[in-house]
């Protein structure tokens, strides 16, 4: 088969939609009189705790910083244990290790590609603070059975929700369930701020500890300080560090937020016309979908499932990429990162996850694409398949 590109421009697997509103916004605070955190970043929180159903919202300069905050306002600390999840993004386990805990990783569901609750309970010690679950490509993981657990040994769950932006468990809302659930705002994630993320919660006292802790540890509340020595005294009463969100990024983000439910429209939209091109083709296994919960399609994830294919996946990957078909992979399980491996972590850990990882190919999906687009991916993939396949 010839390498011939299929199209002329490269289809990204995942990029951001900024209209000239989203611009407006962003203007009209560089012409206002705050640049760091005022009042836009107080809206979009309002915003946000609004749209998931949530009590309270806590933005961060990043998700990642996001993590690291609510597991400080749970309590994670030197020696702690933390459940997660081998196929997510770094920052997933990252978070843990910042604070001298353990990030334990429990292998995934072959069927769901989530952290499979079953393993869940076999890994937990007295040292198990939490569990950080991941729902993968915008798949809500199945909370029910995962606070079943957490009830029991009377761990805090921290959802990594940077996927699932308006995903829904039983009816709800991912973010409203959660003791503190995390969502970025990275450009190819459903919504952007450019760099931002956020932390929602229903607890008045995680909600504090992490509004503090974005900003150095540093309380001006008068009401929570020990001593006050006048209108310019504060405290700095833990260790903190400078993860505030700015009013640019903000703006950016409450702007966005208002597309959301066109955004995720699109995006299901066309995971459907991938589900359906891919449905009748044996090789290929589509995305799993929970029956009580709605997906929102951050990534669409196909599955080599015979040997000829798997053994080719590299060259599939190369194949489609000269074709211009912008695939990926998501992810390269986290405990096999060099860093993880020199932490000690060793191969065969998470057999699932590293099956998995062998096997998989993600396909461009965001909203701005065009169903020409979702074509094209389509028709690539049928060639290549049936090339590869004899
Ligand atoms: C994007 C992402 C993060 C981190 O978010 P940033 O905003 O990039 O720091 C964490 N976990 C998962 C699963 C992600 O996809």
């Amino acid at each position: 088969m010839d390498h011939k590109p299929m199209r002329n421009t490269y289809l990204p697997y995942g990029r951001q939609w900024i209209d000239n509103d989203d611009i407006e916004a962003v203007v009209n605070v560089l012409k206002s009189d705050y640049l760091t955190t005022g009042p836009a970043v107080s809206k979009f929180e309002q915003e946000i705790a609004n749209y998931v159903g949530a009590k309270y919202a806590v933005s961060f300069s990043n998700g990642t910083a996001a993590l690291h905050g609510a597991c400080f306002a749970a309590g994670i600390s030197i020696g702690d244990e933390v459940i997660t999840t081998p196929i997510t993004f770094a920052a997933s386990a990252n978070c843990v290790l910042y604070l001298g805990g353990k990030p334990i990783f429990v292998d995934i569901d072959p069927k769901t590609y989530n952290i499979n609750p079953k393993e869940i309970e076999k890994q937990i010690t007295n040292k198990t603070k939490a569990i950080i679950p991941v729902d993968f490509t915008g798949q809500p993981v199945d909370l029910e059975e995962i606070y079943a657990i957490a009830k029991k040994y009377g761990l805090v769950v921290i959802e990594d929700a940077a996927h699932a932006l308006g995903a829904k468990y039983k009816g709800k809302k991912v973010g409203s369930i959660s003791d503190m659930t995390m969502f970025s705002f990275h450009p190819v994630k459903h919504i952007t701020s450019g760099e931002g993320g956020m932390i929602t919660t229903n607890n008045k006292e995680y909600y504090e500890k992490m509004l503090q802790f974005r900003s150095h540890g540093i309380t001006r509340d008068p009401n929570k300080m020990i001593e006050n020595h006048g209108p310019w005294y504060y405290e700095m009463q833990f260790l903190g560090f400078n993860y505030r969100l700015t009013d640019i990024q903000a703006a950016l983000g409450t702007s966005q937020l208002k597309k959301i439910d066109q955004f995720i429209e699109l995006r299901k939209k066309y995971a459907e016309m991938y589900n359906a091109a891919f449905a009748t083709i044996p090789q290929i296994t589509i995305p799993y979908q929970h029956a009580e919960a709605e997906s929102s399609w951050h990534l669409y994830i196909i599955r080599l499932n015979q040997d000829l294919l798997k053994a080719k996946r590299k060259e599939i990957v190369e194949h489609l990429l000269s074709m211009n078909i912008g695939v990926n992979v998501h992810y390269i399980p986290v405990y096999l990162l060099p860093y993880y491996q020199q932490l000690g972590f060793q191969k065969g850990l998470c057999p699932q996850a590293e099956a998995l990882y062998e096997e998989i190919i993600t396909l461009p999906l965001f909203p701005k694409m065009s169903e020409l687009d979702v074509s094209d991916v389509i028709q690539a993939v049928k060639k290549i398949v049936s090339y590869y396949s004899i």
